[in-house]
């Protein structure tokens, strides 16, 4: 679905990402890993196609079509969608304008659902972000992913700033994007998805099934997720640079 290959980055004339690889196929979901600063969210940022972030080598292949060069808005109606760190505020365009533009419909009854089922209802009339708590804006982030069900998701540290409770719907909703649900019954699953995970805790509500663990821009380790995060627990980032385990 998503292919990445030798792909460097800066922003503000600084490099960032340096010859990041990276194969994510139909169904699977990948965790990444690693510390502050590291270049985790440019590297969403840049698969997304973010403007102010500059592709100075590699390419971005999606489903098949060379997208380095496309619009934010191409990659958004090819399926890309992207879950924000940090949810940026709009001021002007409230949280039911956005869902209807995500997904294409007026259908009042069906925006009322899915923000219901995220406890958001109150706040469709809101401008997007504006006052929201930050559960609020993470679950917000989720209501627009839902409403633009994309092929391919990721998701920006979705359990930063978000209590236990909060953690629990989110990950329902993650699970539900990236129908793991859906999976369970037919034993196919059409998307695929990138988290990006500091701490780890999310995983227990959605499975992981590949881990890259992420340093000074670029995958520095390839393994199981639990074990990586087992591993990072005990000795540290620092460690998986010295260390010449894994497969790169
Ligand atoms: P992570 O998500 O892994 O914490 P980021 O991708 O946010 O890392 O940041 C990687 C590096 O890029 C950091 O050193 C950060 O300061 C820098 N950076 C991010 N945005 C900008 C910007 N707009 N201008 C200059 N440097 C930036
Ligand atoms: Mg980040």
């Amino acid at each position: 679905m998503l292919e990445i290959k030798n792909l460097s980055a800066s922003i503000a004339g600084k490099p960032i990402l340096d010859k990041v690889n990276l194969t994510i196929n139909k169904g699977e979901i990948h965790a990444l890993l690693g510390p502050n600063g590291s270049g985790k969210t440019t590297l969403l940022m840049v698969i997304m196609g973010m403007p102010r972030y500059e592709v100075t080598a590699g390419t971005i292949t999606f489903q098949g079509k060379d997208i380095t060069k496309a619009t934010i808005d191409e990659r958004a109606r090819a399926g890309i969608g992207l879950a924000f760190q940090r949810p940026p505020v709009v001021r002007g365009v409230t949280t039911r304008q956005m869902v209807e533009i995500c997904s294409g419909s007026k259908d009042e009854a069906q925006t009322k659902a899915l923000a219901t089922r995220l406890s958001l209802e109150p706040m469709l009339e809101r401008d997007i972000n504006q006052g929201f708590s930050g559960g609020e804006a993470k679950r917000a982030e989720m209501l627009q992913l839902l409403a633009q069900n994309p092929d391919f998701a990721m998701f920006d540290e979705p359990e930063s700033g978000v209590d236990l409770d909060n953690m629990a719907i989110v990950g329902g909703a993650m699970a539900e994007i990236l129908e793991t649900k859906e999976m369970r019954r037919t034993g196919d699953r059409n998307k695929a998805g990138l988290i990006v995970t500091h701490t780890g805790h999310i995983l227990e509500f959605v499975n992981a099934d590949f881990g890259h663990i992420f340093m000074h821009g670029s995958i520095v380790c390839n393994g199981n997720p639990r074990d990586l995060f087992a591993e990072i627990r005990e000795n540290g980032y620092e460690e998986c640079v010295r260390c010449n385990k894994c497969q790169k």
